[in-house]
């Protein structure tokens, strides 16, 4: 395959501390392979002009929903399998127009496995969309977060949980989820908002559970990502060794540091909490969630600034599925505004969100990374904000998007 060149005025690489540039990149067989002021143009080398952008690497959200649809769940839970792979390969692709390279998905409410084969068709080549990593179903505890029994429809009688109770259980879903190709394991250990009957304040496992699932995923080499809110769960996560924690709402100062100290993952889902509060103040927030949300959002937005102001590691991450894809990309604006700079920000979905998942192949610019690109106008390490209006895509040194080409619209 010839190669191509990206002519970059300003270059983030994912990992260093300010914009370079201008630098060109060359990308042969979907991989970039050289960097630097001029890479030479060899010939029948395809050349394109970004020299008026900030050039990236691909974004990574570590926590999307794409078989989920959170605001119309009752119907959704009447749909096959095939439907919501469907319908979350249609968002993967609008999400891939917006710069989002890899996607981590956290869990489908469905007794088969939509987002495994999704996956496998993307990296099979048989459809166009972003590289995924997937837990496949959410292991919880019955009355827990993943707990639908009862909540929603199901299909033919089909479970849309996969619950436990026991050691013996908690294994044998665990097991399954490796047989049937998951690549992560993803438990909730605390309530949530938007479920019925939990509580995100109150742990849901007890520690024996907690580290019995943690104990069989890393014996099948899976890493776990832990669903967690009350200080007390998000301290039990640590303590199994979870590689990474999402929401944790209500962390407090010793998880912080249990988190520093052993190098685990936090995903905060700051625009979601955004998201939540606009609901509740329209009125429009569930009745399930409003009396736990309104009692714990100012304690929320202490957390984050608390994150914010930590030297954990922290990923990108939205719960898009539970409110607009659309809106992902303000997760950005919504960091920056909790007091991340722009930087690490835009470090959280790169380089961090790659470590996260276990990714040396994405996530900075660099010979032997593949080539998944974005770029956009304006500096977005001056204007987060920029990060809204990416207009180039490249997956694999494949172009997706580029002004008026726009293929996947
Ligand atoms: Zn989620």
């Amino acid at each position: 395959m010839a190669a191509t060149i990206l002519v970059c005025g300003r270059l983030f690489d994912g990992i260093g501390d300010a914009l370079t540039g201008p630098v060109e990149i060359r990308i042969e067989d979907g991989r970039i392979v050289e960097r630097g002021a001029s890479t030479g143009h060899p010939s029948g080398a395809r050349v394109v002009d970004l020299s008026d952008r900030t050039v990236m690497p691909g974004f990574i959200d570590t926590h999307v929903h794409l078989c989920i649809d959170g605001l119309n769940l009752r119907q959704q839970t009447l749909q096959c399998p095939a439907t919501k792979a469907l319908g979350g390969l249609h968002l993967a692709q609008q999400y891939m127009r917006c710069g989002f390279t890899t996607l981590r998905d956290m869990g489908t409410l469905d007794a088969e496995w939509p987002t495994v084969n999704l996956r496998d068709a993307i990296d099979g080549g048989l459809v166009h969309g972003p590289r995924l990593v997937v837990a496949a179903h959410m292991i919880s505890a019955t009355g827990g977060h993943a707990d639908m029994q009862g909540a929603f429809p199901c299909r033919c009688h089909l479970g849309l949980s996969k619950v436990a109770d026991s050691p013996g259980r908690i294994r044998e879903l665990v097991r399954m989820e490796h047989a049937f190709g998951g690549d992560w394991i993803k438990t909730m250990n605390t309530g949530g908002y938007m479920s019925f009957g939990d509580d995100p304040a109150r742990v849901t496992w007890f520690e024996e559970e907690m580290q019995c699932l943690a104990e069989a995923a890393h014996q099948l080499g899976l890493p776990v990502a832990v669903h967690t809110g009350a200080a007390e769960g998000c301290r039990q996560a640590l303590r199994a060794g979870a590689r990474s924690l999402e929401h944790c709402y209500l962390i407090d100062d010793e998880g912080i540091r249990m988190a520093e100290k052993n190098g685990a993952f936090l995903v905060p889902t700051m625009q979601m909490t955004r998201e939540d509060k606009a609901l509740l103040e329209a009125h429009r927030l569930p009745a399930q969630a409003t009396w736990k949300f309104s009692r714990d959002v100012d304690a929320i937005e202490t957390a984050q600034r608390r994150m914010a102001n930590s030297h954990a590691k922290i990923a990108y991450g939205t719960d898009c599925g539970m409110f607009p894809f659309s809106h992902g990309i303000l997760e950005f604006q919504a960091m920056v505004a909790a007091g991340l700079s722009p930087l690490r920000a835009l470090k959280a979905a790169t380089s961090v969100a790659a470590e996260l998942l276990q990714r040396n192949d994405i996530g900075v610019i660099e010979p032997g990374r593949q080539a998944d690109i974005v770029a956009m106008p304006g500096d977005p390490v001056a204007d987060i904000a920029a990060t809204a209006n990416v207009d180039f895509v490249m997956r694999a040194g494949r172009i997706y998007r580029h002004g008026t080409y726009d293929p996947l619209r």
